[in-house]
């Protein structure tokens, strides 16, 4: 192998520098790393923004401390590793609401992604169907079946517990259906107890147990600086060279590597380099993988993709809940899906004039025609079902700002993750340093992502001839 090795990261996401980090970490001395993103910043769904003088998030906004087995997330393992451990901070306000005949009722404590583990909690917002839940003598999930969540909620606990609760705890993170969703992919360590449990109580205990909480501990945390200084403290730990404005369009095998195809059309540049991580959503992965992977592309292609809106809004001191914010379902018929009382969540962000930034969330996955209209219009109608939803009508605005993310989160439908394995298994039969990673293909979540582009990173410096140093 030629030294020092060459690696192009193609995505300036959080997967794909996260995988920069580790190859700076683990790859032999010297490696050449690029990452090339096709737009004009780094950090993908990770944006920090500013609105009324201050930061605030206009992508992601937060991520979990723990990994489903209990352990420290890997973002937060991440932030330890670029010197942002003393930077996180938790909520101050944990508790958040659901939306339930048009006003709000507290989420109830005890549940996974909102499926109960004690039906008796959350009847204030739904009924459970009444002894639907038995044991048939045989584990939920067969060994190698994946079904929608939507499907076995409603077979086990009825059709409330799935349209008040999951369906839009899952909107929120997804902005898609309970119904649709993959159970093996959103709901991993449910997935795996539903294995061997014979009732949905039992196994969403034994996923808690699984991964048991310190009493307090805080489930969420953020950067008091905003995410993109993590992006930026990546991007300097990397030592990559960084490359905007700089989309991939092609990669064609060489008898050594790859040979990248970026720029336009009209000036394309060529680039040979020893192997790829491709961090880029499925689609544009689908379209680089047709040419030296077509069974490949044509597993990931298959993932489809919801757009959303991300509403902020300052409002002149507004009387607001003691509440993070609200889920909204989507049987309640407001464009609103999610709400976050940013200055109400997080003490770092309160202010001493009492100005309160909102944030609404809005499209739904299939409705994407709601997001045809234009800024003033979603955000005179946020305004205004907030004021529905609040009870009271709220302050005019003194500012507010329309973050618009089209295609970006997957809709994870059951068989997903057996779609990703065949076409890492087809990759790594025929083109060991081509390696897939973040959330087209790992789950969505910031430290989801950052696992996926580690060990693709360690997949390519095992493939590379190299060992983890
Ligand atoms: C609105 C919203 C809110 C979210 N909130 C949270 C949250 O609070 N907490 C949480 O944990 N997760 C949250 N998520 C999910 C999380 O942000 C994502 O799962 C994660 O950031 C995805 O990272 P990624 O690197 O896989 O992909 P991306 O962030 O999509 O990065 C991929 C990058 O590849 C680039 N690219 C695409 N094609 C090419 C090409 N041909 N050449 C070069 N570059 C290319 C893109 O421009 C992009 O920058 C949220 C997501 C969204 C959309």
């Amino acid at each position: 192998m030629r030294q020092p090795w060459r690696v192009a990261v193609v995505g300036g996401g959080i997967a794909g520098l996260a995988a920069a980090v580790r190859l700076r970490d683990r790859a032999p001395a010297g490696t050449e790393i690029t990452v090339y993103e096709q737009s004009g910043a780094l950090g993908g769904k990770l944006r920090t923004g500013e609105l009324a003088g201050q930061p605030v998030e206009f992508g992601a906004e937060s991520f979990l401390m723990r990994d489903p087995t209990g352990a420290e997330s890997a973002a937060v393992t991440l932030a330890r590793r670029l010197g942002l451990a003393e930077q996180i901070v938790h909520p101050t306000v944990g508790q958040a609401a659901l939306v339930v005949d048009g006003g709000l009722r507290p989420i109830p404590g005890g549940t996974l992604v909102g499926v109960p583990g004690d039906l008796d909690r959350v009847t204030t917002v739904a009924r459970p169907a009444a002894d639907a839940d038995t044991d048939g003598g045989r584990p939920l999930v067969a060994p190698d079946e994946d079904v929608s969540v939507g499907a076995l909620v409603r077979s086990r606990f009825g059709d409330e517990v799935v349209d008040r609760l999951v369906d839009p705890m899952l909107g929120g993170v997804y902005a898609g259906r309970a119904d649709d969703l993959s159970l093996v992919t959103t709901m991993p360590a449910l997935a795996r107890t539903a294995r061997v449990e014979h009732t949905l109580v039992g196994a969403v205990r034994a996923a808690q147990a699984a991964a048991p909480r310190a009493p307090g501990a805080p489930v969420f945390g953020t950067l008091a600086g905003g995410l993109s200084t993590l992006v930026e403290a990546a991007v300097t730990a990397s030592g990559a060279t960084v490359r905007r404005d700089a989309a991939v369009r092609e990669v064609v095998p060489t008898v050594t590597g790859w040979r990248l195809t970026v720029g336009p059309t009209r000036a394309p540049e060529r680039v040979d380099v020893d192997a790829v991580v491709l961090a880029v959503p499925a689609r544009p992965a689908a379209r680089l993988l047709s040419g030296p992977a077509p069974a490949a592309a044509t597993a990931v292609g298959e993932l489809d993709y919801a757009s959303v809106a991300l509403v902020t809004l300052a409002l002149p001191q507004p009387r607001l809940p003691e509440l993070s914010g609200f889920l909204v379902p989507s049987t309640e018929g407001l464009l609103i899906k999610a709400s976050t009382f940013f200055t109400t969540k997080w003490g770092h962000l309160r202010r001493p004039d009492g100005l309160a930034l909102v944030r609404a969330s809005v499209g739904r996955y299939g409705e994407e025609e709601q997001l045809q209209r234009p800024d003033e219009d979603l955000a005179a109608t946020v305004h205004r079902e907030l004021s529905a939803v609040l009870g009271e009508p709220l302050p005019a605005p003194v500012d507010g700002h329309v973050q618009r993310w089209g295609g970006a989160l997957p809709q994870y439908t059951p068989g997903h993750a057996d779609r990703v394995a065949a076409a890492r298994t087809a990759l790594r039969a025929a083109h060991p340093t081509l390696v897939l990673a973040g959330a087209g293909y790992d789950g969505v979540g910031i430290p989801v992502c950052v696992r996926s582009g580690e060990t693709a990173a360690d997949e390519i410096i095992t493939a590379l001839g190299g060992s983890a140093r």
